[in-house]
């Protein structure tokens, strides 16, 4: 090549990685109000919420009623974060289902799917159109059962999903919630057991959970639970329906438990308070146990209720987190974070963050609901910085007050890293979705391990960018 084009081809190039590294220049500084535009909103829908909590059914199959559409976006959206394939059935609605309703595809699917595929349970959730049609879904649940579509001993199951309110927290809500209206049952008596109702988290932190209650040594059943199924090993063999899940067994018993500790209001409160009103099942609702502060309150309670002691291995992991919150103080102090997320995750991971004395000062859910802003503004009211907050909100917005008031680190779902490489501002992956990362199926962020392991990589982090930033002059072994 002779050396003037070298010389085009590199200022062409220097042109396009401009380019690329201003993903997002559009984003201007100046803030307008905005009533019914979102942009890049920090939410997905409905249903995706609802097929997950129905994988958490052991071998369920979810079911989308509506357009095939649909059922593919929810299903990639669950399999590029879990890095598994989802299996799910779909009414596949064409023009003649969007106009006349779509009871006969929803019958022939449920034929079909019990017949082909052998569930246990179908778990049915609606989509935007299905809904606006206004489908009866438990009125053509019936008819399959009168018809003789629903084997014996087999369940269709349904929820509500409309993704034109609520998000994929909702979604995941409502579907619990539906495990209980169809399924608890009270048989008369109290058995001694608990019922954990996880939240919307990782299968790594529904297997967290289970293990602190297990070193407790409280019998529980957790609902949903999807351990196992979307973080299974590699076994070189395709099964349709993997081995973990709740069974129907255990959602029947769970009306015959004597309490209920629900984790994240906003995922699990509704079934909770389900359970307690069907059953007589008293519940307590608590905070995603993330952090120390919240993970004391979820063993005391669980301590507490089952009337035991906490056992000498759960101190010490108590203990290794507290020591390296102390042993590297210096690092946390005063730094400034941007978090985007679902609403339970953010409240817990606010109040672990300010309890290590960093500053969380732009905090968006896309998911709505005025009492995240309260709460929040009631977790940090003691940060010596303004905080802004928002509930159904978007990262546009979010990007606007980074470029406000710019911040150290910033912790959410994948979407975040056009902020980052546009604001060279470091990123902890954190939530739903992480579609360019693994470990979230695997390493939980619940419980003190889960803690240590939130705090490994917000260090990392920081102190990567802190390696890299250093003058020579004071660039060290330790910084
Ligand atoms: S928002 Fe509604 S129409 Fe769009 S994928 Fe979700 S359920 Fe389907």
């Amino acid at each position: 090549m002779i050396a003037g084009s070298r010389a085009l081809a590199a200022a062409a190039l220097d042109e396009e990685t401009e380019d690329n590294a201003m993903l997002l220049r559009h984003t201007p500084n100046e803030i307008t109000e905005r009533q019914a535009l979102s942009v890049n909103p920090a939410k997905t829908c409905q249903p995706i919420g609802a097929m997950y909590a129905a994988l958490g059914i052991h071998h369920c199959l979810p079911h989308s009623h509506g357009s095939q559409g649909c059922c593919a976006y929810h299903r990639s959206a669950l399999t590029r974060h879990y890095k598994e394939p989802v299996m799910a059935g779909t009414s596949s609605f064409t023009e003649g289902a969007s106009v006349f309703g779509g009871q006969a595809n929803l019958l022939q699917a449920i034929n079909n799917i019990f017949t082909v595929y052998e569930p246990e349970v179908i778990a049915v959730h609606t989509t935007c159109l299905s809904e606006t049609i206004g489908d009866d879904i438990p009125q053509i649940v019936a008819k399959a059962r009168d018809e003789g579509k629903i084997p014996p001993g087999k369940y269709v199951i349904h929820a509500n999903t409309p993704s034109y309110v609520g998000s994929h927290v909702t979604g995941f809500a409502n579907m619990v919630k539906g495990m209980v209206d169809y399924f608890a049952t009270a048989n008369g008596h109290k058995e001694n057991r608990i019922n954990l109702i996880p939240g919307y988290v990782e299968p790594s932190d529904m297997e967290e959970i289970k293990r602190i209650a297990g070193e407790l040594g409280v019998p529980i059943i957790m609902f949903p639970d999807t351990s196992n199924v979307l973080n299974g090993p590699q076994t070189g063999r395709f099964v349709m329906f993997p081995a973990g899940g709740v069974t129907v067994a255990e959602l029947i018993r769970a009306g015959s438990s004597v309490g209920t500790v629900a984790l994240g209001p906003m995922a699990s409160g509704p079934a909770a308070r389900a359970l307690d009103t069907k059953c007589k099942v008293p519940c307590e609702i608590l905070n995603l146990p993330i952090g120390l502060t919240a993970t004391d309150t979820f063993i005391d309670t669980l301590r507490r209720i089952a009337g035991v002691t906490v056992p000498d291995a759960l101190n010490i992991e108590r203990g290794r987190l507290l020591d390296v919150i102390t042993d590297m103080h210096q690092y946390f102090f005063g730094r400034k974070v941007a978090l985007a997320g679902d609403p339970d995750q953010l409240i817990s991971l606010t109040e672990f963050l300010v309890s290590i004395d960093m500053w969380p000062i732009h905090i968006v859910t896309g998911t709505p609901g005025k009492k995240f802003e309260v709460r929040i503004k009631e977790i940090t009211q003691d940060v010596p910085h303004p905080v802004n907050v928002k509930s159904a909100g978007d990262m546009f917005l979010l990007h606007q007050w980074i470029k406000n008031d710019p911040v150290d680190l910033l912790m959410g779902n994948t979407y975040l890293k056009y902020i980052a490489r546009d604001e060279d501002i470091p990123l902890v992956r954190f939530g739903f979705p992480i579609l360019d990362r693994v470990g979230h199926s695997y390493f939980p962020t619940v419980g003190y391990r889960g803690g240590l392991r939130l705090l490994e990589k917000i260090l990392d982090a920081l102190l990567d960018r802190q390696d890299r930033d250093a003058p020579e002059e004071s660039f060290e072994l330790v910084m």
